[in-house]
């Protein structure tokens, strides 16, 4: 992967440097921030990490985790922002209105609805992970990989391609993940962290959701509910529901899933996955304000969960047409 040299320069010439990621962030995102704050400090930069919630427990194993400032508003005496895993300024949540205060912005990601803003912007869709793209700028930089590093580069690709399952499951992906474990990473202790400690709640949650479970007549689409209700009768923590959209998916003839998470009284977490078929789950998203990737988006959306449930399911129904034309 090329690594142009306006990246470099600009990384080079700024002094202190906040590193953002999107709103209720996942393995990669995290992974890419700590990585990168890591590479900056090497520099010999000012650096840090700001999140505006607590990082999710099963992240918390992440070398440079503590170190993470949580945050309403991004500090004013930095100049330059680096967005990871940001494909539009909106994704930084409370965020997005301290923006302005940044002489630069630079943009890493690997979505293809990226907006690209900032004046660099590396937005390179083949790339399994925003995490892979890191790497290569750390590289790029001369800057050796440490095995705390490592760990959260291999963190954000082994999350983003659902432990090397998805399309975004790259021979590159594999050449650069064997670069990580031979610079100290021990996969098994990253599974163990990230999906093998989950909170009880969690586990009772899914035993709920996955009574939800419904099909469309021909079995192609697949959705799971959980609403406020079920999340209470289990105590369920942020994030327990990471991952839950997977076992929709997983049904033989199932080419489209969907997970609704009820936020609170005005607003639903949507989860879209798309297997074997051709209809593209990013544009669905993207009707609904949301986006992501051709395989796998989200978005929230208000309303109530009968309504958005037949809007959602209807829309992707028109799109199995289209892709039938
Ligand atoms: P998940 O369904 O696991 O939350 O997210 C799947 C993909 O969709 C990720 O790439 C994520 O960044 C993107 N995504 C999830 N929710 C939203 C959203 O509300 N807006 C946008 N633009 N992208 C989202
Ligand atoms: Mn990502």
């Amino acid at each position: 992967m090329k690594i142009t040299d306006d990246i470099i320069k600009v990384l080079k010439a700024g002094k202190k440097f906040a590193v953002a990621i999107h709103i209720n962030p996942d393995g990669d995102a995290i992974g890419s921030q700590l990585a990168f704050v890591r590479a900056l400090k090497k520099m010999g930069k000012e650096a840090a990490a700001y999140m505006q919630a607590p990082i999710p427990d099963n992240y918390r194993f992440l070398p440079g985790s503590e170190s993470i400032k949580i945050v309403d508003s991004l500090p004013e005496s930095f100049d330059t922002l680096v967005c990871l895993d940001i494909p539009e300024l909106d994704r930084l949540g409370k965020f997005e209105e301290s923006v302005k205060g940044f002489k630069s912005i630079i943009n890493i990601d690997h979505h293809i609805c990226n907006a690209r803003y900032g004046i660099v912007n590396i937005s390179e869709t083949s790339a399994s992970a925003t995490a892979e793209l890191v790497y290569h700028i750390i590289k790029r930089l001369d800057i050796e990989i440490d095995a705390e590093m490592a760990v959260c580069l291999y963190t954000g690709i082994v999350t983003d391609t659902g432990s090397f399952q998805y399309r975004n499951t790259t021979a590159e992906a594999h050449r650069v993940v064997a670069d990580l474990i031979e610079n100290g990473v021990r996969a098994e202790k990253v599974t163990r962290e990230v999906y093998e400690a989950r909170n009880l709640s969690q586990v009772k949650l899914l035993g709920l959701t996955l009574e939800t479970m419904s099909f469309s007549s021909d079995g192609r689409i697949s959705w799971l509910w959980v609403t406020k209700k079920m999340k209470d009768l289990v105590g369920s923590q942020p994030n327990d529901t990471e991952g839950f959209v997977n076992y929709a998916r997983s049904v033989k003839g199932v080419e489209v899933a969907v997970f609704f998470e009820e936020l609170d009284d005005a607003n639903i977490k949507i989860s879209l996955r798309s297997k074997i078929s051709r209809v593209d789950v990013n544009k669905v998203a993207h009707k609904f304000g949301g986006g992501g990737h051709p395989a796998a988006a989200g978005a929230v959306v208000s309303g109530t969960p009968e309504e958005i449930e037949e809007m959602i399911l209807k829309i992707i129904k028109i799109e199995f047409k289209n892709e039938e034309k």
